[in-house]
């Protein structure tokens, strides 16, 4: 299956076979495998904070699994002894829900009926089924992760360290156990900590008043409520020591209406806020968080009213055994039938929810384990401060500082049976022994009958140790010494405190060092319109079905060239399609190349290649600079600059215009031109796949082996993830300028002759170049021969370096990055033909506009139909008139009625068009100047302009139809044996030939403004 020595690729590229192929190759040949004894290179590590074992890949694991991969495969290539470390996290409460669900549904059982013990067999039972998908998803993904180190969070070795941590912190005091009020989730039956609380700010409630009577019969005290049901739990009424209005009552006691129990009047200035409501409060010392610390300052009972079930229990009097929403409504009735009622209003409250069941939390008080983390969050802010860890984007160093400054103890114990059971033992006498193993004897008091802890920890708790546990501790592995601190750590801004906060804590803690040198936190992926992918919303984008669809590289490539610092991820169908597209194109540019290669073979180098030619040279700078500039954006996390920047070489430079520059000298008798061609397609291909491999991993394999084969190139790795990614070097700036002219020459050409539709067949012979510095005006007049060909054109003039085209009427001119050129458009367009088409797409546009327009003055249209309906059809309407408008100009301009505006117009429009230019970049307009610039520009007619983006626009499509002969314009830039199919198929359409022959029969005057070199080049593209 595994051919090594093919030396010809498919056909067509079918990324389902080449994405099969290659992870095994990898993955046997040991290419993933971190070393840990190798000290002769320097280490990269990044452990992959683990999915869980119950996930199947969304578009977060796709991104976080591509950013990784690309940067593991990049260093790995630079010489870097790389590990990436897989593993999955247990996932406490999603695991045990999902199997409680299974078993309900199999066998309608609860995880009571079964039990503890048997209960969890059928976790692990499970997880030995399901537990290995996301891992399989992730190789498909093409992720290189060292799979001989997975690992899981409650294998063997990790619930050692997660019991070594436990105890340790237990002995220096930082985990303690304590009656608390904390959130509790009466579905999941478990407490939370802050961070899985999700707050609902402003909920919409209401407040609702009831009167205390006073125990001597003395009157009344009016507090508000938005828990009626809690005023069961009351256990004093509070107001400010201040307020004049209650000093009197202070000490006195108030009648609970529903029980009879007698309530103090206490003061206090911290909870009451004497301009709020009444100014007096009902205090719930057991069912609220402030009401808790008040509590504790007047030593107030602490009175349970509601279960763990979220129900009213016996303390609750009237309302026991009513859930706690039921027993509002009673409460209410209650009191109201007793004439203590004072009346409800709306009022906006913070709500807390569950993470996972969005159930409304409950503060309940109860026994639970924390951590004392303001000691643990110390040294983690002073890491960040002194910069031995970093974060990008920068401004995720704030978010963090504020959080750990204000951080609260963890609350970490969870009541689950699914997880790391808590190593403490209870004896009769309530001693407790925390022990990393089961102990004989309670360390208090020597009696043997112990009772283990029965809750288990936060999941949190066990992947906060991740970075060093995976690694062996609390052995002191080589693996540690090798790879710990890991070199980044790759995630979400989601869960900045979650994991990269309590893993810097405990690595920290217990290794003395900071757990990752650098945080990346990538955005997040929203759809193509920036809302959240949602099931409700139905914009779901899943990796599994576009890997399917369009392979796993194009999605790859397109999550990498969309990850901006700081900004959402838009994804959009249309863009992996593009992307697809793109590996097709180096595909099929490949496959042209080595048809082309035949008895050429190279020695052990990679890159033997001596540029002979300009294009040569041209070329080779231009590969050099993109090498340049993608590592300096790797190197800065810049993703979407490192892949635009190789998608840019590889498709517009090397496919665009070196493998058609490279057809004369490949097709030519001349054999040394040959070869030396042959040798810098194959430099630069060889390049350009491990350049693009740690973006699209499978194709680069494929393309490297076959091409290696092709030209016998066995010192060549025998596979691309173990050669060396492409050096930085000095660029040749001086070879980028003197080419980049001749090919912006060629492209504004073909432009003008698209824009005023003339056939490639029609011979150009009135073309005049200027404005070329000195090398370029060499270079120009040494390719002439190659411009003649690949633009159609005869006897070009080349002006004097300096100077530009001289100005002549019935011209089209081009300004273009570092030349200006003039096509005379005499005997090259046919004026009738194009004023009949104009005439006819005018016609067409006027009918589309009068319906709309019908439609738009109808005013039960407008009032009845959906606003966007309306507003779409108005915005319709817009974009008609402007087309008319632009295309009622082309046919002023064409039939001649229109005259040129004035200069100061044209040079006023040529001042704001300046844009500064990046000196080194010759796809910019470089050595013009302003001056000359404006000379040229002047003879611009605005109304030219007009036409030009009107046939672009508007009018392309009937373009298409009436003269399919323009198309020649890219006919020159396929591969020979496309270009063949091309012709035949054009051959049928006799119309567009005749069209093309009919010779001008007048002299018409157009000119061209300014061409923007980028957007002429995305045109081009765009057509192909
Ligand atoms: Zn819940
Ligand atoms: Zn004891």
């Amino acid at each position: 299956m595994n051919d090594e020595n093919r030396s010809e690729l498919a056909k067509g590229y079918e990324h389902r076979e080449v994405e099969a192929r290659w992870y095994p190759f990898w993955k046997e040949r040991g290419y993933f495998h971190g070393d840990e004894h190798d000290r002769t290179r320097p280490p990269f590590s990044i452990v992959l904070p683990p999915p869980n074992v119950t996930g199947s890949l969304h578009l977060g694991h796709a991104l976080t699994a591509t950013l990784q991969d690309v940067l593991i495969r990049w260093k790995k290539m630079s010489g870097f002894n790389t590990l990436w470390l897989p593993g999955t996290d247990h996932a406490g409460i999603a695991t045990q829900m999902i199997v409680e669900k299974e078993l309900k549904k199999t066998e309608k059982k609860s995880r009571h009926d079964l039990g503890r013990a048997a209960f969890l067999e059928r976790v692990w039972a499970w997880k030995e089924k399901y537990g290995s998908r996301i891992g399989e998803q992730h190789q498909a993904l093409g992720a290189a992760l060292d799979w001989e180190r997975e690992r899981f969070t409650m294998d063997e070795g990790l619930s050692r360290a997660v019991r070594e941590v436990f105890v340790r912190l237990h002995e220096e005091g930082l985990i303690y156990r304590e009656k608390k009020l904390i959130n509790w989730c009466p579905d999941c039956h478990t407490a939370l900590s802050d961070l899985e609380v999700e707050h609902e700010e402003a909920h919409a409630g209401e407040l609702w008043s009831f009167a205390y009577p006073l125990a001597d019969g003395t009157g009344e005290i009016v507090v508000a409520t938005t828990r009626p049901e809690t005023m069961l739990g009351d256990t004093a009424v509070a107001v400010h020591p201040d307020d004049e209005r209650y000093r009197a009552m202070v000490g006195k006691n108030v009648r609970h209406p529903l029980t009879g129990r007698e309530l103090p009047i206490i003061a206090d200035a911290i909870l009451v806020d004497p301009k709020f409501g009444t100014g007096a409060v009902k205090v719930t010392p057991a069912h609220d968080f402030n009401d808790f610390e008040t509590g504790k300052r007047h030593g107030l009972e602490q009175l349970t009213v509601i279960d763990l079930s979220g129900r009213m229990n016996a303390a609750a009097g009237p309302v026991a055994g009513l859930d706690r929403f039921e027993a509002r409504k009673r409460v209410k009735e209650l009191l109201a039938e007793q004439g203590l009622d004072r009346g409800t209003k709306p009022h906006a409250l913070p709500l807390g929810r569950c993470q996972r069941s969005q159930t409304v939390l409950e503060p309940l008080l109860s026994d639970q384990w924390y951590v004392r983390i303001e000691p643990l969050a110390r040294p983690a802010i002073e890491a960040v401060e002194q910069g031995r860890t970093r974060f990008i984007p920068e401004a995720w160093t704030n978010t963090y500082m504020a959080w750990m400054r204000n951080i609260h103890d963890w609350c970490i114990s969870r009541q689950l049976w699914w997880g790391h059971q808590i190593p403490a033992w209870y004896c009769p006498d309530g001693h407790v022994t925390v022990a990393r193993e089961a102990p004989a004897a309670c360390a208090t008091c020597g009696k043997r009958e112990l009772r283990q802890d029965e809750d288990v920890l936060d999941t949190w708790f066990s992947s906060a140790l991740w970075p060093f546990s995976t690694m062996g501790w609390p052995e002191r592995t080589e693996t540690l010494r090798t790879f710990y601190p890991t070199s980044v750590m790759e995630t979400g801004h989601d869960i900045i405190f979650f994991w990269v906060a309590r893993m810097m804590m405990m690595g920290i803690h217990f290794m003395g060092e900071v757990p990752f040198r650098t945080v990346y936190l990538h955005p997040m992926v929203r759809d193509e319109k920036g809302q959240k992918m949602s099931k409700t919303k139905g914009n779901v984008i899943d990796p599994l079905v576009i890997t399917e669809q369009y392979g796993a590289d194009a999605l790859r490539f397109t999550l990498a060239a969309l990850t901006a610092q700081g900004r959402d991820i838009k994804l959009a169908k249309e863009r992996i399609e593009g992307y697809r597209a793109f590996a097709n194109k180096l595909w099929n540019a490949s496959r042209f190349a080595l048809m082309n290669l035949d008895g050429f073979t190279v020695g052990s180098d990679v890159a033997p290649a001596v540029a002979r030619t300009a294009a040569d040279r041209w070329i080779l700078a231009r590969l050099q600079r993109a090498v340049n500039e993608t590592t300096a954006a790797l190197e800065a996390f810049r993703f979407n600059d490192a892949a635009s920047t190789v998608y840019h070489f590889v498709w517009h430079e090397l496919c665009d215009w070196y493998i058609e520059l490279a057809k004369e000298a490949l097709y030519g008798d001349d054999s040394a031109n040959k070869r030396a061609t042959q040798a810098i397609l194959v430099a630069c291909l060889s390049t350009a796949y491990r350049l693009l491999h740690p973006f699209m991993p499978f194709i680069t394999e494929e393309l490297w082996h076959v091409l290696r084969a092709k030209v016998g190139a066995e010192g060549w790795p025998d596979s691309v993830l173990a050669a060396p990614y492409p050096a930085t070097g000095p660029l040749d700036e001086a070879a980028e300028r003197a080419f980049g002219p001749v090919i912006g020459l060629v492209d504004a050409i073909r432009n003008i002759r698209g824009e005023m539709n003339i056939a490639f067949k029609v011979v150009l012979d009135d073309v005049e170049v200027g404005s070329l510095d000195r090398d370029a005006a060499a270079t120009v007049r040494e390719e002439l021969g190659r411009l003649h060909r690949l633009a159609n054109v005869k006897d070009a003039v080349v002006r004097p370096a300096g100077l530009p085209p001289e100005k002549k009427a019935a011209s089209a001119v081009a300004v273009g990055a570092g030349f200006e050129v003039r096509v005379g458009l005499v005997g090259a367009i046919d004026l009738q033909a194009e004023l009949g088409r104009i005439d006819k797409e005018i016609a067409k546009l006027e009918q589309d506009l009068a319906g709309i327009e019908k439609k738009l003055e109808n005013p039960n249209f407008v009032q009845k139909a959906p606003p966007e309906v309306v507003e779409k059809d108005r915005a319709r309407a817009a974009e008609l008139h402007e087309k008319r408008g632009k295309l009622e100009a082309h046919r002023a301009m064409l039939s001649g009625t229109a005259g040129p505006p004035s200069a100061d117009l044209a040079r006023r429009n040529a001042m704001e068009n300046e844009k500064p230019q990046n000196p080194n970049q010759p796809a910019s307009p470089a050595q013009t100047t302003i001056e000359q610039a404006q000379q040229v520009i002047s003879s611009v007619a605005e109304v030219g302009k007009a036409a030009v983006s009107a046939v672009v626009a508007g009018a392309e499509a009937a373009i298409e139809k009436v003269m399919p002969s323009r198309k020649p314009a890219q006919k020159a830039k396929k591969p020979a044996a496309k270009r063949k199919v091309a012709a035949r198929k054009a051959a049928p359409r006799k119309a567009a030939k005749k069209a093309a022959k009919k010779p001008a029969r007048k002299v018409v005057k157009a000119r061209k403004p300014a061409q923007k070199p980028a957007k002429a080049k995305r045109k081009s593209a765009k057509r192909r």
